[in-house]
């Protein structure tokens, strides 16, 4: 692997994120639950960002691919059939000394990590969280929390073919939670216990399967490189066919250049027909495809993309953070593709008086239909604009008192720090504009240069 690059420390971003309301630990008044997160008011919407980006990409823009929201319960048999009953297990070791867990594939040696204490034989443990449907807790009544979102696209296999009237190649997308009882929590929210998962099953052909199977690792890649991951900090990690799941025919995984190290963000894999196959048996249902064009019957081969939502926001975290000097201090930026960034324009007051900010109001319920906006009157204007840099805020309109007079608000962008000043009645417009990627400097009607920080 290349040197990672990144610059950011883990306990940099928890602390930012902390700070300006990005992620939160779960129960934190209780002392928490380690591997569970909660997202705040900023990181709700960095996370639905990353999501509505995976979405409008595959489910909007595409002709051959759909999207389902199957439940997180499900029939047990489902479970059964896809194998993970059987084999959804890690090997669990134990120190004998401090009694803490670890998961065996993790260690490099045979002591305890934290305390150099023996450690105990290895056992398989299930990671799939267990509850019980109805008041009575036995055998019959138990459910799993999915550990996937896979299983709900493969059981309606059946019905969203005869519902969109798809041909092959086509795909079915989903996005959800997850929950894995995973033996070693850690990394921030890079392995948690409750996460989700943006993944879709992309069914082909057979013989087809090789070919998509490299177009669907190029896209990927793609997808991440055009929401403003570095290329240098993405790499690809094929399984060695020794390693391969024993449904599996190839797997391959993104991998990012995390604080932590190179680790896995999303992982592609070629799952041939095993699942509708496994689902067919152990229902009785037939799942399977009619060609119109051979006029034969046969089971799809399945690409299955799989991307942790919550190992994305944390490499878009990563990669938009940046430390600039700027005069005698230090600005603290996130630099998030307009698409990510969770809040897209602040309306800034220059100060509290009552005809400036009564101004600045008007304005900002005038844009809040259009954009996700903040509006911000405390402090000096030099503290506001830090304040939005550390959450991404591509653009900060400032309302001033020669606005009074000139109906004109100037927009200072956030990467380069330029300044232009527009009349108010093309405010929206131009911020649309330059929110879709528009040179900070062409200007509207009536619009001037402000200040021209660095280019
Ligand atoms: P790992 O090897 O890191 O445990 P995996 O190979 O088990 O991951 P998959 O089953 O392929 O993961 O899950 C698909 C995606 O879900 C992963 O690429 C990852 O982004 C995400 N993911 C898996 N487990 C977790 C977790 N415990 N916390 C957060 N995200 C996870």
């Amino acid at each position: 692997m290349p040197e990672n690059t990144v610059k950011v420390s883990m306990e940099k971003l928890v602390s930012l994120c902390q700070r300006r309301g990005f992620i939160f630990p779960s129960s934190e008044i209780y002392g928490g639950l380690s591997g569970c997160w909660d997202y705040g008011p900023v990181g709700v919407e960095l996370k639905r960002n990353v999501k509505q980006a995976w979405w409008r990409s595959l489910v909007q823009e595409r002709d051959d691919v759909v999207g389902i929201d199957s439940s997180i319960l499900m029939n047990s048999r489902v479970w059964e059939a896809s194998g993970h009953v059987a084999s959804f297990k890690d090997p669990l070791v134990e120190c004998k000394k401090c009694h803490l867990r670890w998961k065996a594939d993790d260690l490099t040696g045979d002591k305890c990590p934290s305390c150099g204490g023996e450690l105990t034989e290895e056992r398989m443990f299930n990671t799939m969280f267990k509850t019980f449907i109805g008041p009575v807790e036995d055998d019959a009544a138990v459910v799993y929390l999915r550990p996937e979102t896979a299983q709900g696209m493969f059981v309606n296999f059946e019905n969203v073919l005869t519902t969109s009237r798809k041909r092959l190649p086509f795909g079915i997308a989903q996005q959800g939670k997850a929950f894995r009882n995973e033996i070693t929590t850690g990394n921030f929210i890079f392995r948690s216990r409750e996460f989700e998962i943006m993944e879709f099953e992309y069914f082909v052909k057979p013989g087809t399967d090789e070919r998509w199977f490299n177009y669907w690792v190029e896209e990927r890649l793609n997808w991440y490189t055009r929401f403003g991951i570095k290329r240098e900090h993405l790499g690809l990690s094929p399984h060695p066919k020794e390693k391969l799941a024993h449904y599996a025919r190839a797997c391959t995984d993104i991998i990012f250049a995390f604080p932590h190290g190179w680790a896995e963000l999303e992982g592609i894999a070629n799952r041939t027909d095993f699942d509708l196959k496994q689902h067919a048996q152990a229902s009785g249902k037939t799942l399977d495809y009619y060609d119109d064009e051979t006029k034969e019957h046969y089971v799809p081969y399945v690409i299955e993309p799989s991307a942790g939502v919550d190992r994305a926001v944390l490499a878009f975290l990563c990669d938009a953070y940046d430390e600039e000097p700027d005069k005698d201090e230090m600005r603290v930026v996130l630099h998030f593709h307009p698409d990510i960034a969770p809040i897209k324009v602040a309306v800034l007051p220059l100060s509290r008086k009552e005809n400036l900010v009564s101004l600045a109001k008007d304005i900002h319920a005038s844009l809040r239909p259009c954009f996700m906006t903040q509006y911000d009157d405390t402090q000096s204007i030099g503290r506001r604009y830090r304040r939005q840099d550390e959450l991404g805020t591509p653009f900060c309109v400032t309302v001033d008192f020669q606005s009074l007079e000139d109906n004109m608000v100037t927009i200072r962008e956030r990467d380069s720090m330029n300044q232009i000043r527009v009349p108010i009645a093309t405010l929206k417009t131009t911020l649309e504009k330059k929110l879709a990627g528009e040179d900070i400097f062409v200007l509207p009607e009536g619009g001037k240069i402000w200040k021209e920080e660095k280019t």
